[in-house]
């Protein structure tokens, strides 16, 4: 039954005492007029349990201080500021009318206000939003009109108000618009940047899918992380020359792109940037040196290099056909010159098939992967939840330790800046669902809502995606975890291959315990998964400092000699992922064998920064190891080799075995001065020189193919043929009837 009713409130607080308690369950649309303050916000959002709809356009919103307003830990509520959580997850509110005279609107005010379904009308009188304040008010419909009064948007302000259609105008008036705000809006149909906003906060625009065409104009100098990720009808991007940096991911999955600028102010590009673009059909740069992209993977991965045109400035071709990654496009062309380069496809069929030496065999078979990063025996992670203060000394002490541990956060009570602080010192921070909620098989909506929504507002927060997640409580349910691994790539202590018994951090533990913990876990090569709240009375039952140092100094006795890696969540369970999935099979070339690992999924874990794995290889096969591939970590152990590999950087590995097998037993290799070749780099000719008669030489590419082989005493080779690119040349001569074995690496023009 609809029940209307109009109130005029003279003394804030006292709306209570102004409805009957049959009111209080049955109005269903209230007009409210006088003054009101935080007490009779918190009263409307708690008991009026079936208010529709909401007019306070007459109202005037007075200060309040004291422990009854809308939000338990805040006492100041300031006048003509809509209160912080005022109508947070009121889902009966329909329809919404602000005080004409508001200034701000809190943080949470509306979020998860589903039920608001028509346009939303911002009064002329409001400066800022604040965060989340719109969040998930997915009913929300229409054209969103940005008043001019407006300096400043929160954190997720609007995201995923995915109704709100048509052109999303931001005035001049903004100057600050925070990570997130616009994230998922995906009925946006254009967007306007003004020329206020100098840098684009992360994930501002992800996932606004109804957009096709960005103009970024050119003030803004850095573009953030995931800016623009996931703007899947994103057809059409200007960027001006006054952008400087192009953050990781920022136009990820953007797969409708079709040309792609970079203009010549552009200097750095992140990992993942352009990751997914598969549409584009030329990228014009116009630097005047290629952008270094060493330290940013898969800036351009699955752009299509075949059918995407790299166009640089005049006399740079090969300079870009040189670079990092450039080096990857087909077609590089310079602009202005009509010259179009015919590229033939290279051919596997020319190379000679691998040697098989089957005495070798059985040896090859011992290399097999490491069951832990580095040839550990097991991996540790230290886990801290719930957010409390005490969590920045556990990580300032964790990195006395250069130990890396994992934060899980409920997001509703995120300490930002501690935050900020304890990740950018390389800690992970993940997910412990919005508001500690249980995941117990009973509602498959609100445990979509915790954990999308913890992971969405822990990555505005730190400007990274969040990849794992720990139940509140220690609690599981089958569901629960069905939804999580949609969100998230790890759950602690559920992980997808093997179940690890979690060691709670408590007051209670003792050291004994402990010890007796670490020692079963190596025993079985189970992950030591240490689960904790704070330190010295900052907590749930929290340990006391000396004891954590004490339990460190312990696990530490381990991880010195490589018997214990200490690791993150995110690092030790991908790890034993890739130790599940990934396999790899092998080819040999006398004593230079290539690996190439198969099954690596590497959309799976494209947001990772690395996905190390690692091979052991007993002593007995060889006197040392060199390695062809860029990044590659080699360690001895007591009785092997350890080779770790990322393969985030190359799925293939090409190792010399040096004194492997019988290709000699003599002669380990000798230093590269004695093997002199020239020019290097060369374009066409390669001239040698070295001691002795000539018996034998090989040249390899890095992939470890044979490119070319010779018995002849020759000294000059013809490599105008090969492809561009770094090769390994290897001569074995003869002298004073001694064999040796040399080897330089040469590079092709
Ligand atoms: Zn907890």
């Amino acid at each position: 039954m609809m029940q209307a009713i109009t109130i005029n409130v003279d003394i804030p607080g006292s709306l209570p005492v102004l409805l009957s308690s049959v009111e209080k369950t049955s109005v269903t649309s209230l007009i409210l007029t006088g003054n009101i303050d935080a007490r009779d916000v918190k009263y409307i959002r708690d008991e009026l349990t079936n208010l529709a709809v909401l007019d306070m356009s007459a109202v005037a919103i007075k200060a309040y201080n004291g422990s009854d307003g809308t939000t338990p830990y805040i006492f100041l509520y300031p006048s003509d500021k809509i209160p912080d959580n005022s109508f947070n997850n009121k889902k009966s509110l329909r329809q919404i009318y602000l005080p004409v005279n508001v200034s701000s609107i809190g943080d949470y005010a509306f979020f998860r206000c589903s039920g608001l379904s028509d346009s939303l009308v911002i009064p002329n009188s409001v400066t800022s939003i604040g965060d989340y304040s719109f969040s998930d008010c997915f009913g929300l419909s229409g054209h969103l009109v940005i008043p001019e009064s407006i300096t400043s948007i929160g954190t997720g302000a609007f995201s995923h108000c995915s109704n709100l259609t048509g052109s999303l105008v931001i005035p001049e008036t903004v100057t600050s618009l925070k990570n997130g705000a616009f994230g998922y809006c995906s009925g946006f149909t254009s967007i306007v940047i003004p020329n206020s906003i100098v840098s684009i906060s992360d994930f501002t625009f992800r996932g606004c899918s109804g957009i096709s065409r960005v103009v970024i104009p050119n003030y803004v100098k850095a573009i953030g992380n995931y800016a623009f990720a996931a703007c899947s009808g994103l057809e059409n991007l200007t960027l001006l020359d006054s952008v400087f940096s192009i953050g990781c991911s920022a136009f990820e999955s953007c797969g409708k792109l079709k040309s792609l600028i970079i203009p010549k102010s552009v200097k750095t590009l992140g990992q993942n940037a352009f990751w997914g673009c598969s549409g584009l059909t030329s990228i014009s740069v116009y630097s005047k040196e290629p952008v270094d992209l060493g330290s940013s993977i898969d800036v351009f991965y699955d752009v299509d290099k075949k059918e995407c045109t790299l166009l640089v400035s005049v006399g740079l071709r090969s300079l870009f056909e040189k670079a990092s990654q450039w080096n990857t496009f087909e077609n590089v062309v310079e602009r202005d010159t009509l010259y179009n380069r015919s590229i033939g496809q290279s051919n596997d069929s020319g190379y000679p098939r691998a040697l098989q030496d089957s005495t070798l065999k059985g040896l090859l078979e011992s290399i097999k992967i490491s069951k832990w990063k580095g040839g550990a025996k097991t991996c540790a992670n230290f886990s801290f939840d719930d957010n409390y203060t005490s969590h920045n000394e556990i990580a300032r002490i964790l990195d006395q330790y250069n130990y890396k541990g994992t934060f899980f956060v409920i997001s509703m009570n995120m300490l930002v800046d501690s935050l900020i602080a304890i990740f950018s010192r390389g800690h992970e921070i993940g997910s412990h669902t919005v508001m500690h909620y249980d995941l117990n098989n009973a509602n498959a909506e609100e445990d979509t809502f915790q954990l999308s929504k913890s992971k969405e507002m822990i990555e505005n927060a730190i400007g990274a995606e969040c990849v794992s997640f720990a139940e509140p409580h220690h609690i599981k349910s089958s569901l629960g975890t069905k939804i999580a691994f949609g969100y998230y790539l790890f759950i602690r202590n559920h992980s997808e291959y093997q179940s690890h018994q979690v060691l709670p951090m408590n007051s209670e533990l003792t050291i004994k315990d402990f010890m007796k913990y670490v020692d079963a876990g190596i025993q079985k090569g189970d992950m030591l998964l240490f689960s904790g709240h704070g330190i010295d009375g900052n907590g749930f039952s929290p340990m006391k400092k000396d004891f954590f140092i004490q339990t460190l100094n312990y696990v530490k006795s381990y991880a010195d000699s490589g018997v214990i890696w200490v690791a993150t969540i995110k690092e030790g369970e991908q790890y034993e992922n890739l130790y599940h999935e990934v396999s790899f099979n092998k080819e040999q070339y006398g004593d230079t064998i290539r690996f190439n690992f198969r099954n690596y999924n590497k959309e799976k874990y494209k947001d990772l920064a690395t996905s190390p794995i690692s091979l052991e290889i007993p002593f007995r096969m060889c006197k040392g190891i060199v390695s062809l591939t860029d990044s590659v970590e080699i360690i001895k152990t007591m009785d092997r080799y350890v080779v770790t590999t990322d393969l985030k950087r190359s799925t293939g590995l090409v190792l010399i075995l040096d004194g492997l097998s019988n290709y000699t037993d003599s002669m380990t290799l000798k230093s590269e001065e004695l093997l002199i070749i020239h020019p290097n780099p060369v374009r066409d000719i390669l001239t040698l020189s070295y001691l002795g008669s000539l018996q034998l030489v090989e040249i390899y590419d890095l992939e470890g193919r044979l490119m070319f082989r010779s018995n002849n005493d020759i000294f000059q080779i013809k490599v105008s043929h090969l492809p561009k690119g770094l090769y390994v040349i290897k001569v074995q001569t003869i002298r004073n009837g001694n064999v040796f074995r040399y080897r330089n690496n040469f590079l092709k023009l």
